[in-house]
């Protein structure tokens, strides 16, 4: 323990410091913990050490006053590509993630089992960022950007045994399975095998599957068939053929069958796999994404989490349930929320700081839809393991 040190002759020398960090009169929304209100949250030894209605600064050996802005558990992005140096297209997790209150991020199956070490040791093993990752069905994963060849094109490139093996290998870092279901990834009469196929795998891996479903070549409900409780829909919300609505734009009752069963409904983003309008009509007929996240890579080229939050509330999702689903729901999803997603005391010491900012906002879509919003969510400091994250370089 240490003791403080005081010069000034009224100061409290003595009092005993007992965290590292303190955030003072934040707005907390905390739906993991069932906790919203005015609170004083503090952190030492990485982790999240209190939380009270009024923690003495005294206590701490550095107070951040946050009064005004919203506290939450450090964001978590279930869906973006952080397999730095593989393709052009694919960022830094440090770059994308904690500059936008994000602490814990999800590489949705940018590797597949042939390069999944790379990703691991140069990227997972080495950034700041909490990086998970699911392992794609196909061998070398997205690297179409290089070959000019979507992933499963070539269906030999599918090696379930080596698949399943990467995956039990690294049950510290893998997450689940990858597959797209997407014409630009694979030609139509291989989507039944791919899926196939993958089931395949997550049964003798015991994990997850990740499917993504816009521009898919068939029928939802055909893909919804593989799935079981705790797999996740990413991309639901396109507005490609074989989407989520029926004629009359009703969400498909298959969806929601899929939801009452367990089955998970992670946004993405990245534009072209989310059309605005097909976004309303979900939430209007109060269907909600159980997760939301970006699908990005790169600040240059995507929109941020807190942004993609700030696009569901502008469209009528309520703030609680919009920070459960980048929080408590994400964490759930991939089976790590006994340690993330919440700031009750013990868990992982990350937290973002947000503010709701008032301007003109625009968000736009593939379909060329724009939704314009006076108000924008943004990060506006980043607690990353009990420290203040700091870009260092
Ligand atoms: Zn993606």
């Amino acid at each position: 323990m240490v003791l403080c040190y005081d010069p000034r002759p009224e100061g409290r020398c003595g009092v005993a410091i007992k965290y590292e960090l303190l955030l003072k009169n934040g707005e907390v929304i905390d739906p993991g913990d069932k906790r919203r209100g005015r609170y004083d949250i503090a952190f030492t030894n990485g982790v999240v050490a209190a939380v009270a209605q009024s923690i003495p600064a005294e206590e701490a050996r550095e107070t951040t006053d946050v009064s005004g802005k919203l506290v939450t558990p450090g964001l978590i992005d279930t869906h973006g590509h952080f397999f730095y140096g593989y393709q052009p297209r694919f960022g830094h997790p440090d770059d994308f993630c904690l500059p936008t209150g994000v602490t814990t991020a999800v590489d949705a199956g940018s590797a597949g089992c042939s390069v999944f070490p790379a990703l691991r040791d140069r990227v997972m093993r080495q950034c700041a960022t909490r990086l998970f990752a699911f392992v794609h069905l196909s061998s070398n994963g997205l690297n179409k950007e290089t070959t000019n060849q979507g992933e499963l094109m070539d269906m030999n490139l599918v090696d379930v045994d080596q698949t399943v093996q990467c995956i039990r290998d690294n049950p510290e870092g893998v997450v689940g399975l990858k597959v797209r279901i997407d014409d630009s990834a694979l030609k139509p009469e291989n989507a039944l095998p791919a899926l196939e196929l993958a089931r395949e795998a997550a049964n003798q891996a015991g994990c997850r599957i990740m499917v993504h479903v816009s521009r898919s070549p068939i029928p939802l409900s055909q893909i919804l068939s593989f799935l079981r409780p705790g797999d996740i829909v990413t991309h639901p919300f396109h507005g490609s053929a074989n989407g989520p609505l029926d004629a009359k734009g009703r969400v498909r009752p298959e969806v929601l069958q899929a939801r009452k069963s367990g089955i998970i409904f992670d946004s993405g983003c990245a534009k072209v796999h989310l059309d605005l309008n097909v976004c309303r009509a979900f939430l209007e007929q109060g269907v909600l994404p159980d997760t939301i996240s970006t699908d990005g890579s790169r600040l240059d080229r995507s929109y941020t989490l807190p942004e993609v939050m700030s696009m569901f509330l502008e469209l009528g999702m309520p703030l609680e349930q919009a920070v459960a689903a980048t929080t408590q729901n994400a964490a759930a999803a991939i089976g790590r929320d006994a340690e993330l997603g919440s700031l009750r005391v013990g868990s992982a010491g990350d937290a973002a700081v947000l503010e709701l900012q008032e301007g003109d906002f625009a968000f736009g879509d593939r379909a060329g839809n724009v939704l314009k919003s006076r108000h924008r969510l943004a990060s506006v400091l980043t607690v990353k393991s009990g420290s203040r994250w700091r870009k260092t370089c």
